[in-house]
């Protein structure tokens, strides 16, 4: 049984003062959700604030990004040892912004991947299409190549790897994937981490979906047999909104 995650991103939004604030309301108001794993990601700055606030709770700390090396003369980069030492256990790498924004690829991602997991975090790998290679109907072609990418040469522990789901074209923009749309990405990703790993591997596998995920909609894509967690962008950044999104995610599958 997958024990359902929900993680939310806080991208570059937010003051120390917002942090804080926001850090203490997801602790206070998730506290008595049972059988979700929750995770916040602020932005790097106020990390440790963050974990200050977070203390005596469950809620897990990640980064939104990290360097592929462990540490030496990377200018304005930070380490995964670094993010260990202000508290975070895990890190989101290959999210769509990195890849589109900033230019990241998959051989990139891979070695950032390997180096989080090697320092002892946990990650949160994020693959997705755009909306022209959905229309073009390469969506699992994408998928599967963003995975054989990012994943070379990784042994998938579902302890300490989650996959995300994310449509590019459902995030920040208010278009959710349908449950149907985004059941089937995740059955396909099932699908590929047994043939490229096991099935029990895959069985264990923790695939969130992340994309315009709200109060409203939450609920019906959790109901989907493969979807175990969601990635939160924009609905994060409420305590109000966030804590029913986790709600909606407490198990009801048998
Ligand atoms: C995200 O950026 O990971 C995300 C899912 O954003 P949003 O929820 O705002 O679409």
């Amino acid at each position: 049984m997958r024990t359902p995650f929900v993680v939310g991103n806080w991208k570059m939004n937010l003051d120390r003062a917002g942090s804080e604030a926001l850090a203490r309301g997801v602790a206070a108001k998730s506290a008595g959700i049972k059988g979700v794993n929750v995770g916040i990601c602020p932005p790097f700055p106020y990390l440790l604030t963050v974990h200050a606030q977070l203390a005596g709770s469950s809620v897990q700390l990640g980064v939104q990004n990290l360097y592929c090396e462990a540490k030496g003369a990377f200018t304005g980069e930070v380490s995964p040892a670094m993010a260990l030492d202000c508290g975070c256990t895990w890190a989101i790498l290959g999210h769509s912004e990195r890849r589109l924004v900033i230019g990241e690829n998959d051989a990139l991602i891979n070695k950032k991947v390997k180096t989080a997991l090697a320092a002892g975090l946990k990650v949160i790998l994020c693959i997705g299409e755009t909306l022209e290679q959905r229309q073009a109907n390469k969506t699992e072609a994408v998928v599967e190549a963003q995975l054989t990418g990012s994943l070379e040469g990784i042994t998938a522990d579902p302890a300490k790897l989650v996959l995300a789901y994310e449509p590019v074209w459902a995030i920040g923009t208010g278009v959710v994937a349908t449950p149907d749309q985004a059941e089937a990405v995740h059955l396909f990703i099932r699908k590929w981490l047994s043939k490229r790993y096991s099935a029990a591997i895959s069985e264990q596998m923790i695939i969130q979906y992340g994309g315009s995920v709200n109060p409203g909609n939450a609920a019906t894509l959790m109901a989907q047999p493969n979807v175990d967690g969601l990635l939160v962008g924009g609905a994060s950044l409420k305590a109000d909104d966030f804590a029913a999104i986790v709600a909606s995610a407490q198990p009801v599958k048998t």
